[in-house]
């Protein structure tokens, strides 16, 4: 089974593989300790829930999670 089968956060299928800016900190990211760009696949759910959470990004195990990679 390829790590495409399934969404990054659960076990779900995933919808799309997303951009995503993950950085470890609090949500203003000029205070970011630490900054990634990486591409993970996403099911529907936790991709409308990185779209709600918008700018200050989704907390999730320590790090926040941010559409796109600007
Ligand atoms: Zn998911």
């Amino acid at each position: 089974m390829s790590a495409l089968d399934r969404c990054t956060f659960c076990q779900s299928r995933p919808l799309e593989e997303s951009a995503v800016l993950r950085w470890i900190g609090p949500a203003d990211r000029s205070a970011a300790e630490n900054e990634e760009r990486v591409t993970i696949p996403l099911c529907t759910r936790h991709l409308a829930r990185l779209r709600r959470a918008g700018i200050s990004g989704w907390e999730h195990r320590g790090r926040r999670h941010k559409l796109g990679w600007w």
